[in-house]
């Protein structure tokens, strides 16, 4: 009986102030800012306005429980509407030689969305040693962006469909395989290339194991999101003070459409 009377209640109050804010960022360089390019400094100062003003940055793991309502300590601070999450997507070799220094010093989590096809291979990846080295520390997380970053557009048109099917299938289970392998931890996360994604492809996730995927685009991720498709904020050197701050503020009148 105490039960009936305590659910109907518990999600009233403050439903639209909750939620996480997953940042996505590419490429860090000292000097210079750019569409998909951060300076260290613009970064840093993001950090300390973020601590400034009480937000608390959390492994993405957690936030994907905390979105998912799952109890935990995460569970509150998700539903303070305080929480942020980093991303970076494509493994450039920036995120070993200017991030992971800042990541090391402050202590803060970030995860890493990899397609290993460029890993040791293209001239601006990371390599599998640094890879390696960045998850030992404990902060960085490594997950898939697939196997070579395809856009499923382009692969779709030009396939049948049981083709096409076939095609999304390696692309996601093997950069989860892979990346499995050779690094020793678990990938249970996946950022779609481009952001594309429709219901074929949250199947084609759902079936390779995956647990929950990510966007690009789109405002703070609010609880109840659908999982395969949870959106990120696009990040760049302009976001400081008060335009950091509409961004993430939480709730329906600056939410952000769902991941393109
Ligand atoms: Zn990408």
């Amino acid at each position: 009986m105490v039960l009936l009377l305590l659910s109907p209640v518990a999600a009233t109050a403050g439903e639209a102030d909750r939620g996480v804010a997953v940042l996505a960022y590419h490429r860090f360089d000292p000097l210079h800012g750019g569409a998909t390019t951060v300076t260290t400094l613009a970064f840093e100062r993001q950090l300390d306005w973020l601590d400034a003003h009480g937000y608390r940055v959390v492994a993405l793991g957690a936030a994907v429980e905390g979105l998912r309502g799952t109890g935990s300590v995460l569970g509150d601070v998700v539903a303070g509407g305080r929480a942020v999450a980093i991303t970076v997507d494509d493994g450039h070799a920036s995120v070993y030689t200017q991030l992971y220094p800042i990541v090391r010093r402050r202590h803060v989590p970030v995860t890493l969305f990899i397609y290993p096809s460029a890993i040791s291979h293209a001239a601006y990846a990371l390599t599998w040693g640094q890879l390696a080295d960045m998850t030992l520390s404990g902060l960085v997380t490594v997950q898939s962006h697939t196997y070579w970053h395809p856009n499923f557009h382009v692969e779709r048109a030009h396939r049948t469909a049981a083709a096409y099917r076939a095609f999304v299938d390696d692309q996601l289970v093997r950069s989860k395989r892979v990346l499995e392998r050779r690094l020793g931890v678990p990938v249970e996360l996946l950022a779609w290339p481009f952001g594309i994604v429709d219901a074929d492809l949250r199947a084609a996730a759902l079936r390779a194991g995956y647990r929950a995927a990510f966007g690009y685009g789109g405002g703070p991720a609010s609880p109840g999101g659908d999982p395969f498709a949870i959106p990120r904020l696009p990040m760049s050197d302009a976001d400081q003070g008060a335009v950091l701050a509409a961004r993430l503020r939480l709730g329906p009148s600056v939410r952000g459409p769902a991941a393109p």
